[in-house]
Protein backbone atom coordinates (compact mmCIF):
# COMPACT_ATOMS: atom_id res chain seq x y z
CA UNK A 1 0.00 0.00 0.00
CA UNK A 2 1.27 3.05 -1.09
CA UNK A 3 1.52 6.31 0.76
CA UNK A 4 -1.39 8.15 -0.54
CA UNK A 5 -3.52 5.05 0.23
CA UNK A 6 -2.55 4.83 3.94
CA UNK A 7 -4.09 8.40 4.23
CA UNK A 8 -6.85 8.26 2.57
CA UNK A 9 -7.93 4.94 4.03
CA UNK A 10 -7.12 5.73 7.62
CA UNK A 11 -7.64 8.94 8.52
CA UNK A 12 -8.46 9.28 11.64
CA UNK A 13 -7.67 7.38 14.87
CA UNK A 14 -10.59 5.71 14.87
CA UNK A 15 -10.18 4.33 11.29
CA UNK A 16 -6.58 3.30 11.83
CA UNK A 17 -8.06 1.18 15.60
CA UNK A 18 -10.37 -0.27 13.63
CA UNK A 19 -7.66 -1.45 11.25
CA UNK A 20 -5.92 -2.98 13.88
CA UNK A 21 -8.89 -4.49 15.51
CA UNK A 22 -9.61 -6.68 12.53
CA UNK A 23 -6.16 -7.56 11.39
CA UNK A 24 -5.70 -9.28 15.25
CA UNK A 25 -9.46 -10.51 16.44
CA UNK A 26 -11.59 -10.55 13.38
CA UNK A 27 -14.74 -11.04 14.64
CA UNK A 28 -13.93 -12.67 17.98
CA UNK A 29 -11.84 -9.78 20.15
CA UNK A 30 -10.28 -11.04 22.91
CA UNK A 31 -8.22 -9.74 26.34
CA UNK A 32 -4.85 -10.13 25.48
CA UNK A 33 -4.24 -10.73 29.48
CA UNK A 34 -6.47 -13.99 29.92
CA UNK A 35 -7.33 -14.93 26.32
CA UNK A 36 -10.57 -14.54 27.42
CA UNK A 37 -13.51 -14.09 24.84
CA UNK A 38 -16.05 -12.74 27.61
CA UNK A 39 -14.93 -8.72 26.47
CA UNK A 40 -16.95 -5.50 25.53
CA UNK A 41 -16.17 -2.03 24.27
CA UNK A 42 -15.80 0.97 27.10
CA UNK A 43 -19.10 3.35 26.22
CA UNK A 44 -17.07 6.41 27.49
CA UNK A 45 -16.31 8.92 24.55
CA UNK A 46 -12.78 9.88 25.88
CA UNK A 47 -12.46 5.59 25.82
CA UNK A 48 -12.44 4.66 22.27
CA UNK A 49 -10.86 1.50 21.32
CA UNK A 50 -10.72 0.40 24.86
CA UNK A 51 -12.34 -2.66 26.33
CA UNK A 52 -13.54 -4.10 29.18
CA UNK A 53 -11.99 -8.10 30.17
CA UNK A 54 -15.23 -9.64 32.25
CA UNK A 55 -13.04 -12.19 32.78
CA UNK A 56 -9.94 -10.86 34.48
CA UNK A 57 -11.38 -7.48 35.31
CA UNK A 58 -8.91 -5.89 32.98
CA UNK A 59 -8.80 -3.25 30.30
CA UNK A 60 -7.27 -2.94 27.09
CA UNK A 61 -6.67 -2.21 23.68
CA UNK A 62 -5.52 -3.20 20.28
CA UNK A 63 -2.26 -1.77 20.83
CA UNK A 64 -1.45 -4.07 23.98
CA UNK A 65 1.52 -5.79 23.23
CA UNK A 66 2.15 -4.53 20.20
CA UNK A 67 4.99 -1.69 19.58
CA UNK A 68 2.32 0.86 19.73
CA UNK A 69 1.32 0.16 22.84
CA UNK A 70 0.63 3.07 25.53
CA UNK A 71 2.04 5.71 22.88
CA UNK A 72 0.76 8.98 22.68
CA UNK A 73 1.55 9.63 19.18
CA UNK A 74 -1.56 9.67 16.59
CA UNK A 75 -1.61 5.91 15.25
CA UNK A 76 -1.80 7.86 11.74
CA UNK A 77 1.36 8.98 12.20
CA UNK A 78 2.58 5.40 13.18
CA UNK A 79 1.16 4.05 9.72
CA UNK A 80 2.86 6.92 7.82
CA UNK A 81 5.93 6.01 9.28
CA UNK A 82 5.90 2.23 8.41
CA UNK A 83 4.56 3.04 4.66
CA UNK A 84 7.38 4.96 4.33
CA UNK A 85 9.80 3.17 6.07
CA UNK A 86 8.43 -0.17 4.22
CA UNK A 87 9.03 1.54 0.84
CA UNK A 88 12.76 3.52 1.62
CA UNK A 89 15.00 1.40 -0.28
CA UNK A 90 17.74 3.03 0.78
CA UNK A 91 16.15 3.35 4.29
CA UNK A 92 15.24 6.21 6.36
CA UNK A 93 17.07 9.11 8.60
CA UNK A 94 15.45 9.86 11.74
CA UNK A 95 15.95 13.56 10.59
CA UNK A 96 14.07 12.45 7.27
CA UNK A 97 11.23 11.17 8.93
CA UNK A 98 10.65 13.76 11.64
CA UNK A 99 10.30 15.98 8.50
CA UNK A 100 8.14 14.03 6.74
CA UNK A 101 5.82 13.32 10.14
CA UNK A 102 6.23 16.82 11.38
CA UNK A 103 7.52 14.72 14.96
CA UNK A 104 10.10 15.31 17.27
CA UNK A 105 13.56 13.71 15.57
CA UNK A 106 13.72 12.22 19.33
CA UNK A 107 10.26 10.61 19.57
CA UNK A 108 10.41 9.48 15.45
CA UNK A 109 14.14 7.58 16.48
CA UNK A 110 12.16 6.12 19.58
CA UNK A 111 9.32 4.60 16.57
CA UNK A 112 11.91 3.72 14.34
CA UNK A 113 13.32 1.52 16.99
CA UNK A 114 10.11 -0.22 17.84
CA UNK A 115 9.48 -0.50 13.88
CA UNK A 116 12.68 -2.21 13.27
CA UNK A 117 12.28 -4.44 16.49
CA UNK A 118 9.43 -5.84 15.10
CA UNK A 119 10.88 -6.33 11.34
CA UNK A 120 13.61 -9.48 13.70
CA UNK A 121 12.62 -12.24 12.10
CA UNK A 122 11.90 -14.02 15.65
CA UNK A 123 11.36 -17.62 13.24
CA UNK A 124 14.80 -18.95 12.76
CA UNK A 125 15.07 -22.04 10.96
CA UNK A 126 18.70 -23.89 9.95
CA UNK A 127 19.71 -22.59 6.25
CA UNK A 128 19.17 -25.89 3.99
CA UNK A 129 19.97 -26.26 0.23
CA UNK A 130 22.05 -24.06 -1.71
CA UNK A 131 23.34 -21.10 0.37
CA UNK A 132 25.61 -18.33 -0.18
CA UNK A 133 28.32 -17.04 2.15
CA UNK A 134 29.75 -13.74 2.25
CA UNK A 135 31.43 -11.14 4.70
CA UNK A 136 31.05 -7.38 4.66
CA UNK A 137 32.94 -4.77 7.18
CA UNK A 138 30.57 -4.67 10.13
CA UNK A 139 32.29 -6.61 12.29
CA UNK A 140 30.69 -9.75 14.18
CA UNK A 141 30.68 -13.26 15.41
CA UNK A 142 33.70 -15.20 13.94
CA UNK A 143 32.59 -16.51 10.43
CA UNK A 144 32.84 -20.29 10.70
CA UNK A 145 31.07 -20.52 14.18
CA UNK A 146 28.32 -18.39 13.01
CA UNK A 147 28.04 -20.38 9.80
CA UNK A 148 28.45 -23.90 11.75
CA UNK A 149 25.40 -22.50 14.05
CA UNK A 150 22.90 -20.89 11.02
CA UNK A 151 23.01 -23.49 8.52
CA UNK A 152 22.29 -27.41 7.95
CA UNK A 153 24.77 -29.32 6.47
CA UNK A 154 23.32 -32.42 5.73
CA UNK A 155 22.30 -31.92 1.71
CA UNK A 156 23.32 -28.36 1.37
CA UNK A 157 26.15 -26.80 -0.56
CA UNK A 158 27.91 -23.35 0.67
CA UNK A 159 29.23 -21.05 -1.99
CA UNK A 160 31.47 -18.53 -0.92
CA UNK A 161 34.23 -16.24 -2.48
CA UNK A 162 37.63 -17.43 -1.72
CA UNK A 163 38.63 -15.86 1.47
CA UNK A 164 40.84 -17.78 3.40
CA UNK A 165 38.15 -17.38 6.65
CA UNK A 166 36.06 -20.24 4.88
CA UNK A 167 39.10 -22.62 4.57
CA UNK A 168 37.69 -25.10 7.48
CA UNK A 169 33.78 -25.31 5.66
CA UNK A 170 34.71 -28.46 3.81
CA UNK A 171 35.45 -30.38 6.81
CA UNK A 172 31.61 -30.43 7.87
CA UNK A 173 29.81 -29.75 4.39
CA UNK A 174 29.97 -28.99 0.75
CA UNK A 175 32.20 -26.14 -0.40
CA UNK A 176 32.21 -24.42 -3.77
CA UNK A 177 34.26 -21.99 -4.22
CA UNK A 178 34.15 -18.94 -6.75
CA UNK A 179 37.13 -16.78 -7.36
CA UNK A 180 36.59 -13.26 -7.86
CA UNK A 181 40.10 -12.90 -9.04
CA UNK A 182 38.97 -14.71 -12.55
CA UNK A 183 35.37 -14.61 -12.50
CA UNK A 184 31.97 -14.03 -10.61
CA UNK A 185 30.04 -16.85 -11.55
CA UNK A 186 31.06 -20.06 -12.72
CA UNK A 187 27.57 -22.28 -14.10
CA UNK A 188 25.44 -22.14 -10.90
CA UNK A 189 28.47 -21.66 -8.43
CA UNK A 190 28.28 -17.15 -7.67
CA UNK A 191 27.72 -15.10 -4.43
CA UNK A 192 25.48 -12.27 -6.63
CA UNK A 193 22.22 -12.75 -4.47
CA UNK A 194 24.29 -12.24 -1.16
CA UNK A 195 26.11 -9.61 -3.01
CA UNK A 196 23.08 -7.89 -3.95
CA UNK A 197 21.58 -8.14 -0.15
CA UNK A 198 25.36 -6.16 0.80
CA UNK A 199 24.27 -3.51 -2.03
CA UNK A 200 20.99 -2.96 -0.01
CA UNK A 201 22.51 -2.58 3.34
CA UNK A 202 24.99 -0.35 2.34
CA UNK A 203 22.93 2.10 0.38
CA UNK A 204 21.06 2.59 3.38
CA UNK A 205 24.12 2.84 5.20
CA UNK A 206 26.09 5.19 3.06
CA UNK A 207 22.79 7.15 1.91
CA UNK A 208 20.85 7.84 5.36
CA UNK A 209 22.72 6.59 8.26
CA UNK A 210 26.24 7.63 7.35
CA UNK A 211 27.37 5.33 10.42
CA UNK A 212 25.48 3.08 12.82
CA UNK A 213 25.70 2.91 16.48
CA UNK A 214 26.94 -0.70 17.52
CA UNK A 215 23.81 -1.10 20.01
CA UNK A 216 21.59 -0.27 16.84
CA UNK A 217 23.53 -2.35 14.25
CA UNK A 218 21.68 -5.68 14.32
CA UNK A 219 18.29 -3.82 13.95
CA UNK A 220 19.46 -1.83 10.87
CA UNK A 221 20.55 -5.28 9.51
CA UNK A 222 17.04 -6.89 10.49
CA UNK A 223 15.29 -3.75 8.69
CA UNK A 224 17.36 -4.29 5.31
CA UNK A 225 16.98 -8.05 6.22
CA UNK A 226 12.93 -7.79 6.10
CA UNK A 227 13.02 -5.35 3.11
CA UNK A 228 14.93 -8.09 1.17
CA UNK A 229 12.51 -10.88 2.50
CA UNK A 230 9.89 -8.55 1.49
CA UNK A 231 10.82 -7.05 -1.93
CA UNK A 232 8.59 -9.31 -3.57
CA UNK A 233 5.55 -8.45 -1.58
CA UNK A 234 2.96 -6.08 -3.50
CA UNK A 235 1.52 -4.87 0.01
CA UNK A 236 4.88 -4.56 2.42
CA UNK A 237 2.80 -2.33 5.08
CA UNK A 238 0.10 -4.99 5.30
CA UNK A 239 2.29 -7.77 6.28
CA UNK A 240 4.18 -5.65 8.57
CA UNK A 241 1.02 -4.92 10.64
CA UNK A 242 0.09 -8.24 10.39
CA UNK A 243 3.64 -9.02 11.34
CA UNK A 244 2.76 -6.94 14.62
CA UNK A 245 0.37 -9.32 16.08
CA UNK A 246 2.13 -12.66 14.72
ZN1 LIG B 1 -8.85 -10.84 30.59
Amino acid sequence: MNLISIFSKYPTQESCLEHLETVRWGDNPTCPHCRSDKVARKNELDKVGRWNCHACKSSFNVLSGTIMQKTKVPLQKWFLAIGLMANAKKSLSSCQLARDLDVRQQTVGYMQTRIRVAMVNRERHLLQGIIEADETYLGGKPLLKFIKDNVEPAGSLLMTDEWKGYGGVKNFMQHAVINHSTAYAEGSVHTNTIEGFWSLLKRAWYGSHHHYGVPYTLLYVAEACWKYNERKNVDPFGGFIRGCFA
